[in-house]
């Protein structure tokens, strides 16, 4: 399923608020002065309000500039680039990650799209040096953002590397908007109405029949649906 018919009618009048890496929209902020603008994404962009924010910009580094690498060490990841006059950059990118979600936090924002690989924005897959070895973690921005927003969906432009499975991702951040204005003792309504339209498996409805039913619990409620709808988003094609 890639359309969604939502519960109420303003859902799908009203653009959901998305944060977005702004290379992803075609903004020369990269460290090389280039772009990673995705096509069916900027197709999506009339049905959404995009929030474009590059934080090693925010953060004074520049354009072009050298680039960023993590490293594990004993004192944690580190955000290295060794042509910085310093070297070590990661002060400054955690307070300009913390400082915009702050900011994010007025905005009421319904989902994120954020490059993958990048240091800064990478959401679980960034490369991490060790002596020894290369593993992998969360970039700095990314790492700030999933803790300050976890009731949100998060993912990367290499899972939405199709239209219907960008649009799936738009409808989920639709329904996130939703599920936050709608009213706690409306959440049975709510329930029966996805289950349906989503069509959801019993391995899922069961769990959520406990949060719905009784005394409704938002907050338990969602992190299984959205879940749910996250591993969703290969499946549309
Ligand atoms: S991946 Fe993030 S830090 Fe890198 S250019 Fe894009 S927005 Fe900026």
């Amino acid at each position: 399923m890639t359309v969604i018919q939502f519960l109420d009618p303003d859902t799908g009048n009203t653009p959901p608020r998305i944060g977005v890496s702004s290379c992803l929209l075609g903004e020369k902020v990269r460290y090389d002065g280039g772009h990673k603008a995705q096509p069916h994404i900027l197709e999506l962009a009339a049905e959404c309000e995009f929030i474009g924010f590059c934080p090693e910009f925010a953060a004074g580094l520049g354009v072009p500039r050298p680039p960023v690498e993590l490293v594990a060490g004993d004192s944690g990841v580190r955000a290295l680039g060794l042509d910085f006059p310093h070297g070590d950059v990661t002060e400054l990118l955690t307070k300009t990650a913390d400082t915009q979600c702050l900011a994010l936090q007025r905005q009421r924002i319904a989902g994120y799209l954020l490059k993958a690989r990048s240091p800064s924005c990478g959401p679980g897959d960034v490369p991490v040096r060790t002596d020894l070895a290369i593993s992998h973690g969360m970039g700095l921005f990314a790492d700030r953002l999933v803790n300050a927003f976890p009731d949100i969906p998060v993912t990367s432009e290499a899972l939405l590397d199709t239209p219907a499975r960008a649009r799936w991702f738009i409808g989920i951040c639709q329904l996130t908007a939703e599920f936050q204005r709608w009213p706690g003792a409306g959440l049975p309504r709510w329930h029966r109405h996805y289950c349906r339209e989503l069509d959801l498996p019993p391995s899922i409805v069961g769990p959520l029949d406990r949060f719905a039913t009784g005394n409704p619990h938002k907050r338990g409620y969602w992190p299984i649906l959205l879940g749910y709808l996250l591993q969703q988003i290969k499946a549309a094609c």
